[in-house]
């Protein structure tokens, strides 16, 4: 029987309530438990994919193409299982779902409500997750803070369910912040106390704490907490910042944070194998060199717009015992050649990731030119291979007017065109392609040998593809193709051989790396850059 672990927010936002679920996750994993998980988003929008990264971070795509909260992300990696469409769940999907139905008259003349209708289609979605994953443990995190108003319904239906489930069958993990008052030199409880009053207002009641912190606490603090928020002891865990992620699980183990997890849930106790993940934090802690990349993109101002990608770089590096440094570089600001050289000078790689739009454009083409001619590894990503194709194009191939359609629908050379089946979709909202389609590698390419297989499948998130019409000018200049779609329509990876490692591809490999296992693309490009290093030292 699936047994359900919601979590919660208080005092603020951003408190990594993600990375503590997904930590859980993790815990459990290690355990041999199933474990599946869904983010529960409040905003009125039915999928993150409308919202700019600005506002909302990276847009997270899984195998069966839902564009998901970057959170996802991090429970994919974490727990290392793929997730799907009914793992992210707004308030906008729900809205919808229930609007369509009160449409058709299937709700046959009642007063449609939030209680029951909204909740009750909440909860299905609780149900549906369950069906399809049929999970030992079924993590639900609710986005958004404790007494938001858009939060409500989730929050109810909460209540409702556990109420239904039973007790020893459902949890609520409450995660909040113990902020530091230096001047009394003081962890004060009180902002959780106050949140937790907040929650059980709605008739929920926390079984466990998780206190965001940046100093260890005190026992008599702790004891504080447990005693007026009605936990027990054992359940108040001190969460303090750490220098990565990875250890945070680590840390919760040390207070036998899923220990106490399965006592709640009447789960007899499982002996963890958490060996591999020590091994990994030991990797990260103890690096034997160090290696720099640039990220020159868009958005470049909130690291979480490229999340999946910088976590992929870290992966890399610790499978090659380096430590990976980023370097943001605002493609806007390589417009002039001069200025993009001097920004390059001191990086030992490039990615150029996915984006949308002409700002920046004409900067990331300075980008990819330098990395070429400079032989500086490289990997293009999404826009960045359509990027690194139109580069190629203008100034190899004699293409001077080359561009894409989406910059200028008038290009002289489109070397990149709108897909064919995208060109009657009027829509934005998950009308992209999206999701897992497969590849086919060309044997004695970069692409063929890092990933060590002919047929490949990964994650897709645009409109836009190489315009086959330039497929054999771009050849004949010396441009690779080494991944096609199975059709053999769809240009997926392009490389130049005589360079050390300068790759693109049409699809996003930061969606399927792994902290223990490295997407081969990211290894290809840190391995290429490592190489240099040691030939020029
Ligand atoms: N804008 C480009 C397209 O739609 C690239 C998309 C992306 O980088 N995710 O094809």
């Amino acid at each position: 029987m699936t047994k359900y672990i919601f979590i919660t927010g208080g005092v603020v936002s951003s408190l990594g309530k993600g990375i503590i679920g997904a930590s859980l996750g993790k815990l459990l994993r290690a355990r041999g438990f199933s474990v599946a998980i869904q983010k529960f988003d409040p905003y009125i929008n039915v999928d993150p994919g409308t919202m700019s990264p600005f506002q909302h971070g990276e847009v997270f795509v899984t195998d069966d193409g839902a564009e998901t909260d970057l959170d996802l992300g991090h429970y994919e990696r974490f727990i290392d299982t793929n997730f799907s469409q009914i793992s992210n769940v707004t308030s906008g999907s729900v809205y919808q779902t229930v609007i369509q139905k009160e449409r058709r008259g299937d709700y046959l003349g009642a007063t449609v409500q939030v209680i029951p209708h909204i909740t009750n289609e909440i909860k299905s979605r609780l149900v549906k997750a369950q069906k399809h994953f049929k999970p030992d443990f079924q993590i639900i995190e609710i986005g958004g803070t404790i007494g938001d108003i858009e939060g409500l319904p989730f929050i109810e239906s909460i209540r409702q369910f556990k109420t239904e489930v039973g007790i020893g069958n459902a949890i609520n993990i409450h995660c909040t912040l113990l902020p530091y008052l230096p001047t009394s030199g003081e962890l004060k409880t009180k902002p959780s106390q106050h949140s937790v009053n907040v929650l059980r207002s709605y008739g929920l009641q926390p079984e466990i704490l998780v206190c965001r912190t940046s100093k260890p606490i005190p026992k008599t603090e702790k004891d504080k907490l447990a005693l007026f928020c009605s936990v027990s002891k054992e359940a108040v865990i001190e969460c303090r910042d750490m220098k990565s992620i990875y250890e945070v699980p680590l840390a919760l183990e040390e207070q036998n944070f899923a220990d106490v997890v399965l006592k709640l849930l009447q789960v007899p106790e499982r002996k963890a194998d958490l060996d591999g993940w020590r091994e990994l934090v030991d990797k990260i802690n103890h690096p034997k060199g160090n290696v720099k990349i640039a990220i020159a993109g868009k958005y470049t101002k909130l690291s979480d717009a490229y999340i999946s990608v910088v976590e992929s770089i870290k992966h890399a590096g610790y499978a090659d015992n380096v430590k990976t440094e980023i370097k943001w570089i605002n493609s806007e600001e390589c417009l002039d050649g001069g200025k993009c050289k001097e920004l390059l000078a001191d990086v030992d790689g490039v990615i150029v990731p996915g984006g949308f739009g002409i700002r920046g454009i004409e900067g990331k083409l300075n980008v990819i030119k330098y990395a070429r001619e400079n032989n500086i590894p490289f990997l293009g990503i999404c826009l960045g291979m359509q990027c690194a194709v139109i580069e190629y194009a203008r100034n190899v191939a004699g293409l001077k007017g080359a561009n894409s359609t989406e910059f200028d629908e008038n290009a002289q050379y489109p070397v990149i065109d709108l897909m064919i089946e995208q060109k009657n979709i009027k829509g934005y909202g998950g009308t992209m392609r999206l999701g897992a389609y497969d590849c086919h590698l060309k044997k004695g390419t970069k692409a063929h040998e890092v990933y060590g297989a002919n047929k490949i499948s990964e994650r897709h998130r645009h409109r836009y593809e190489v315009n086959t019409d330039y497929i054999e000018q771009l050849k004949k200049a010396g441009l690779v193709f080494s991944g096609m779609s199975p059709d053999g329509m769809l240009s997926e990876i392009v490389e130049l051989p005589d360079l050390d490692w300068f790759v693109a591809c049409q699809f996003h490999p930061e969606f399927k790396s792994r902290p223990e296992r490295p997407h081969p693309l990211f290894k290809g490009l840190i391995d290429a850059v490592i190489k240099q290093k040691s030939t020029k030292s």
